[in-house]
């Protein structure tokens, strides 16, 4: 084909897809522009996840009718002017892309009175084109609504996830906001109903509070590293015995600006460094503040990232305030164990490493080299024979002995890959039944969980779990699945909604497979946990009829094993 300037329209389309990826990306940059207009309470509604309606309104500075015909087009900004200004942009927004890219790709509606005047604007736009500008009363401030997002890109439309997905994107970037701007009231509705709500009081924590709960907010240490350097470090980590199985919770604000920035976050883990498990993330929210000539802000379209002029002086200043915090309030390490194994001068080191932090589940276990003789042999399938068991070793390790040699097995991972198989079975047959509860307990879920919960009910019930709407966020729990009695209903389902949470994209099967794993994990006997020489030979008989009794359901060995030759040649008997 020859080459041809694109039409308006399709140019227009493809500069808005960088700035407007997805509903949540818009909902982002209108309450940028309600932050940057100094309002001090933004309402947000959406409909139908943000495909159907998105709508902002702030009581904010407002557009004067004058600048209104700017707007629609981009690189139209009232703050910022020239180039030399970008390393002093006080502002979240500076590239004036957002309402033009936001308009041509939605049926648009701006209704805005700038403090000083008496008489309003509305203008409305579609698909990029202007329909109507008239004047109009209106209250102070801005309210933009954005109907039919992408209704003239449908490729995008068809690419957006799941509506709980981008459901959960928008109020979790709300609840972000609302954390990080305590003064500013929030109010997002999602089809009518209010979901997140602050109150503008200006205390962080009250904010924390109200987006998150007070079992969260209870248990996260205030840190504040001001003073200490030009680079100022506020906000909420959470203590060790607090933690999560994904990042998602580690959020970082440079400047006023929420940021996603890996470097920074490994330095954050970083501060955690033997505190946590391999896996396990914990709760921070950081609001840091530099000096704006240390930072670059315009990298990418959506603002999301930053580059530093001295990456390692923040990082450090971020690990050191952190660290000092944790250490100084937390509470004692538990018995430690840890020792090294090692067989041959390049031969196999295997070492564990178990810390008690609130319960042990996992330990990290370098896997021999390959072409090593010591070997956790094909970890796929392959039954493994009769083994008779000898004994258990630092509470964590069983050690038996087969016709082919010694085997070690690691107890958490083998009692998880039973679970699991039993597991598989009884929901594969639909018998799984729940232990029911003495009590039906109601338990409170935060809006988002809510959904997943409720996307997820038919999966939950063919695990064993009984559970019901019970009016608002609550939910009425009347039986859960007896291998994770132990642990309470609300402690299982949090399990549960942790894994659901992480899987963004749920293929139907391996999905039921992901929940059923997760619950496993939970249910089985922890590292550290002794056992009585029956309930070690119970474990390993149930291990030899597993179908793939070599690895746990993440795919981690749940054995070692010395064939007999190995040790021969490691004891000199044979050459
Ligand atoms: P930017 O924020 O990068 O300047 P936008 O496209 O987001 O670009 O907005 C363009 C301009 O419209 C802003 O510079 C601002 O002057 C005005 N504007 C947008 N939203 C609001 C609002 N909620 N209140 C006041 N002014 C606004
Ligand atoms: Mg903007």
């Amino acid at each position: 084909m020859p080459i041809r300037k694109l039409s308006k329209e399709v140019a227009q389309g493809i500069a808005a897809g960088e700035v407007v990826e997805r509903p949540s990306s818009a909902v982002k940059e209108l309450i940028e522009n309600s932050i940057d207009a100094g309002a001090t309470q933004i309402e947000i509604s959406i409909e139908a996840a943000g495909k159907r309606l998105i709508e902002v309104s702030d009581n904010g500075y407002g557009i004067p009718d004058v600048d209104i015909p700017f707007i629609t087009s981009r690189y139209s900004t009232s703050k910022l002017i020239e180039l030399k200004d970008l390393d002093r942009i006080k502002t979240l927004g500076f590239r004036g892309e957002a309402i033009a890219s936001i308009a041509a790709v939605s049926r648009f509606e701006l209704v805005t009175r700038a403090q000083e005047e008496d008489i309003g604007t509305r203008l409305i736009v579609e698909g990029g084109e202007v329909k109507d500008q008239v004047r109009i009363g209106a209250a102070a401030g801005t309210t933009v609504k954005v109907r039919d997002l992408f209704f003239n890109v449908p490729a995008r439309l068809k690419f957006l996830k799941s509506d709980v997905t981008e459901k959960r994107r928008i109020a979790q970037l709300i609840s972000r906001y609302a954390i990080a701007y305590p003064q500013i009231r929030f109010n997002l509705m999602q089809d009518g109903k209010s979901t997140i709500q602050t109150n503008g009081s200006g205390d962080f924590r009250e904010a924390f509070l109200a987006v998150h709960g007070v079992d969260w907010a209870r248990q996260m240490i205030w840190v504040d590293g001001a003073g200490a350097s030009e680079i100022q470090v506020r906000g909420l980590i959470s203590p060790p015995s607090l933690n999560r199985s994904n990042r998602r919770e580690i959020v970082l604000f440079i400047n006023g600006r929420w940021i996603q920035d890996a470097s920074l976050a490994a330095a954050i883990m970083q501060a955690y460094h033997t505190l946590l498990m391999v896996g396990r993330y914990p709760i921070v929210y950081l609001l840091i503040n530099i000096p704006q000539t240390e930072l670059d802000v315009n990298v990418h379209p959506g603002k999301i990232e930053v580059r530093f002029t001295e990456p390692n002086l923040v990082f450090g200043v971020v690990q050191r305030v952190l660290r000092a915090n944790l250490l100084g309030q937390a509470p004692s390490v538990e018995p430690h164990f840890s020792s090294t194994w090692s067989i041959g001068s390049e031969g196999l080191i295997t070492s564990f490493d178990t810390q008690a932090w609130g319960g042990i589940e996992s330990q990290r276990t370098q896997l021999p080299s390959e072409g090593n003789d010591v070997r956790a042999p094909d970890f796929t399938t392959g039954q493994i024979p009769l083994l008779r068991v000898v004994g258990q070793v630092g509470a964590t390790y069983l050690v038996a002995e087969g016709p082919d040699g010694v085997y070690l097995i690691d107890q958490h991972a083998a009692h998880e890959r039973i679970l699991f198989e039993e597991m598989s079975h009884a929901q594969a047959s639909g018998i799984s039944e729940g232990q029911v509860l003495l009590t039906p307990e109601t338990i409170e879920f935060k809006p988002d969980e809510v959904d997943l919960l409720s996307e997820n009910l038919k999966i939950l019930k063919m695990l064993g779990f009984d559970l019901e709407p019970f009016g608002g966020a609550t939910f009425k729990v009347r039986a859960i699945p007896v291998i994770v009695q132990h642990l309470g209903a609300e402690r299982a389902l949090r399990a549960v909604i942790e894994d659901i949470e992480e899987d963004e994209t749920p293929l139907a099967n391996k999905h039921e497979e992901r929940i059923i794993a997760r619950v496993c994990k939970r249910a089985a006997i922890k590292a550290g946990q002794i056992l009585s020489l029956t309930e070690q030979e119970k474990l390993v008989h149930d291990l030899e009829r597993c179908e793939a009794p070599r690895t746990c359901p993440h795919g981690r060995p749940t054995m070692i094993h010395f064939p007999v030759a190995l040790l021969e040649r490691q004891f000199g008997r044979r050459n």
